[in-house]
C-alpha cells in the first residue's frame, strides 16, 4: 500500500501558539492554571497540559480567588471578558488574533449593519463571535437557516448586512451560501467578508487534490475538531472509502488491506507525532 500524506499538516499557527504560551506560563509560574474549556481538541495535548498543572474548567465560577485563567485560541464571548474583569483573575488571552480580528469587524459593523455568522451555532467560536454583534445578527449554519434569518433581518429595519464566517467553515460553502442570499434577497447593501482562515482553506484544498489520486482517505483529529470534520465531509465528497480516526485505537477495527493507495489528511489541533504514530501503524500491519 502507498500512503500519500497531505502537504499541509500538523498544528495550524493559532493552536500551535496557544500550546506554546500555555506551556510557557505553566513552566514559570508552576502552579495550577484554569483555563476555559478544552484548550484544542485533542486528548493527548490536554492530558500532557494537565500533567504540568492545567485544569480545564466549564465555567469562571470554577476560578478561585487570585487564580489564573486561560481563554483558548477559539475566542471568547463579551461577556466572559467583562466577568473576569470584574473578578480577582490574572487572564491569558490566547485568542487566536485572526479570531480576534474577526470579534473587531464584527463589532464594529454591527453599530450600523445587521451581522450574518455562518457557521456551526454551538461553536465556541461562533458564540463567541456572535456576542460581539449584538441583537441584530444571526448564525446561519445551511440553507435551511436562511429565511428565518431574513425575517430578523426585516424586522431591524437595517438596510445593509455584513456576512462573515466561522474561520474553520468551507470556504466554498459561504460563497455558495453568500451568493444565494444575494441574489434572493438583492433589495440590502452586502458586505460580503470571507473569513475562512487561510490555514483551515489551504488544508481541505489539498485534501480535496489528495483524494483524486488516493483510493480512499484516513483523516487524523479529533471527533468534536470543527475543522476536522470539515474535511473529512470533504473526502466524502469524491471517496467513498473516509475513515475518521483519532488515535492508533481507532483503526483497529478498519479493514484497509483492498486499498492501494491511501491518502493521510489531519486536523489542525492533531499533533505530527500522531500522524506519525498511525502512519507507522498502517505500515506496519499493511506493508
Ligand atoms: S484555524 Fe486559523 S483562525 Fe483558527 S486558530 Fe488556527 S490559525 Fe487561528
Amino acid at each position: 500500500m502507498e500512503i500519500i500524506l497531505n502537504k499541509l499538516n500538523g498544528f495550524c499557527a493559532g493552536s500551535s501558539n496557544t500550546i506554546k504560551q500555555a506551556i510557557r506560563i505553566l513552566e514559570q509560574y508552576e502552579e495550577k492554571i484554569y483555563c476555559l474549556g478544552e484548550i484544542l481538541h485533542n486528548e493527548r495535548v490536554i492530558g500532557s497540559l494537565e500533567d504540568k498543572g492545567m485544569i480545564t474548567i466549564n465555567s469562571i465560577d470554577e476560578v478561585p480567588d487570585g487564580a489564573k485563567l486561560i481563554f483558548r485560541a477559539h475566542g471568547e464571548t463579551k461577556d466572559n471578558y467583562l466577568e473576569v474583569k470584574n473578578k480577582n483573575i490574572m487572564l491569558f488571552d490566547f485568542t487566536c488574533p485572526k479570531v480576534k480580528k474577526i470579534h473587531d469587524k464584527v463589532e464594529s459593523n454591527s453599530k450600523d449593519s445587521f451581522v450574518i455568522i455562518i457557521g456551526k451555532k454551538t461553536h465556541p467560536e461562533v458564540v463567541g463571535t456572535k456576542s460581539f454583534a449584538g441583537d441584530n445578527s444571526y448564525v446561519i449554519e445551511n440553507e435551511n437557516d436562511i429565511d428565518d434569518c431574513f425575517n430578523k433581518v426585516i424586522e431591524s429595519n437595517l438596510n445593509s448586512i455584513y456576512i462573515c464566517s466561522q474561520t474553520t467553515y468551507s470556504s466554498e460553502k459561504f460563497n455558495e451560501i453568500t451568493d444565494f442570499i444575494q441574489s434572493k434577497y438583492d433589495n440590502y447593501t452586502y458586505i460580503i467578508d470571507n473569513t475562512t482562515c487561510p490555514a483551515t482553506k489551504n488544508r481541505q484544498d489539498e485534501t480535496s487534490r489528495l483524494c483524486d489520486s488516493v483510493d480512499a482517505m484516513i483523516v487524523i483529529g479529533g471527533k468534536h475538531s470543527s475543522n476536522t470534520l470539515e474535511l473529512a465531509n470533504i473526502a466524502r465528497e469524491k471517496l467513498d472509502k473516509v475513515f475518521l480516526v483519532q488515535d492508533i485505537s481507532d483503526l483497529e477495527d478498519i479493514d484497509l488491506s483492498n486499498i492501494n493507495k491511501l491518502g493521510v489528511s489531519s486536523g489542525a489541533s492533531t499533533p505530527n507525532e500522531v500522524t506519525n504514530e498511525i502512519i507507522d501503524y498502517i505500515n506496519n500491519k499493511y506493508n
